[in-house]
């Protein structure tokens, strides 16, 4: 019995290659080029085929699967979002994806992505806020301090010169590990015990809670004229974390309409409520932030052209690195039609 030709073993990344990737090439240095990654796809945001993503509720979380292609590669991600998962020692975001050729259906790349779900997440909220936060913003407020918070942190830092994080979590053993983390990273760390205390003197708030409600993580009035607003832990129908008041004093960018209305913070707003792609911003057909004064706020969801442009780098990574196993995934009869006689021979 011969085994499967080279074209159907499927280069796989798992979650000890992704690390292994992830140091070789420093983490930082990957932030920034998951940035180029995104920002390419996002200036030919036109190309692509895009969907909301399919998204399975239940009680105590979501299961989504993010598609899109650019009519060459396809690709998708599959994503759960389970906020109470923590309390069990679970991940509350884990992931996988795949890559495929276009032209053959055949996928290229299969790879973990609980790790680089948090790097794009970051690399996009660098990206964005590098478009949009206030000339010379250094210093950010990082409100839940999970397993995304230090990629978020040292995004800024790489991509947008961040000199200063404010750290609070309702948990403090969350803050604590956040700034440990940190230590010797270069960004200067301050643990807050009010959200208050975070925000002071703060040009960038991101918010990146977890929790199933409509949360006020920032009331209107904690919200000052001129500061940029990542938020990014409301991601789902009935999950939000701003006031609504600060919705109706922000200029508001988002990645895909059709997916951030029924998920983001503008769930709260009616459907006609003025809002700009982010992609138009970084295509140079909108502007950005239009004054000093003007509160820019970044309604992050997560969108599947960000995976596909992360799963994109790392496929490109793995020509030098061959940080990856392969997958006998794809059946490969010698007659392409006689499966049958391929399930004979291997009894
Ligand atoms: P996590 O569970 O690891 O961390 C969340 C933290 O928020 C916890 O430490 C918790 O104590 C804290 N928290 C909860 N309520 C709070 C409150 N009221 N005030 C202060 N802190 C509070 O989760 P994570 O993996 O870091 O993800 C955070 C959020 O980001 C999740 O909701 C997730 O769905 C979302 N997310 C969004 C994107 C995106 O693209 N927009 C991508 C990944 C994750």
């Amino acid at each position: 019995m011969t085994g499967p030709s080279d074209k159907a073993l499927v280069p796989f990344v798992s979650v000890d290659n992704m690390m292994a990737l992830i140091h070789r090439v420093g983490l930082e240095d990957m932030l920034r080029g998951l940035v180029e990654y995104i920002e390419a796809d996002f200036r030919r945001w036109e190309l692509f085929d895009k969907t909301p993503r399919v998204a399975s509720h239940s009680p105590e979380g979501v299961i989504e699967l993010m598609p899109t292609s650019d009519g060459e590669v396809y690709g998708f991600k599959y994503v759960n979002g389970h906020p109470k998962n923590t309390r069990d020692g679970l991940q509350t975001v884990t992931a996988f994806g795949l890559l495929a050729d276009v032209g053959t259906g055949y996928p290229v790349l299969l790879s973990e992505m609980t790790m680089l779900t948090a790097l794009r997440t970051a690399a996009t909220s660098a990206m964005v806020a590098r478009a949009l936060a206030p000339a010379g913003a250094d210093t950010m407020a990082m409100i839940g301090n999970g397993a995304q918070s230090e990629f978020q942190t040292l995004a800024m830092k790489a991509v947008c010169g961040l000199r200063q994080v404010r750290l609070y979590d309702l948990d403090p053993a969350a803050t604590r590990k956040c700034a440990r983390n940190l230590e010797g990273h270069g960004v200067e760390v301050v643990a807050c015990r009010t959200p208050e205390e975070a925000i002071e003197g703060s040009q960038i708030l991101t918010t990146c809670t977890a929790d199933k409600q409509y949360a006020t993580i920032l009331s209107d009035n904690m919200v000052g004229p001129g500061v940029h607003i990542n938020a990014i832990g409301g991601d789902c129908p009935g999950k939000t974390e701003l006031a609504p008041g600060i919705l109706h004093r922000a200029g508001i960018f988002v990645e895909y309409p059709p997916q951030t209305r029924v998920e983001g913070e503008i769930q709260q707003l009616p459907d006609d409520h003025p809002v700009t792609e982010i992609w138009e911003v970084l295509s140079g057909q909108k502007p950005g932030r239009t004054s000093s004064q003007q509160i820019t706020l970044f309604d992050s969801v997560g969108f599947a052209i960000e995976d596909f442009s992360a799963l994109r780098y790392v496929r490109d990574q793995l020509q030098t690195t061959g940080l990856c196993d392969t997958l006998d995934m794809l059946a490969d009869p010698d007659d392409p039609r006689d499966l049958f006689g391929m399930l004979q021979r291997a009894a």
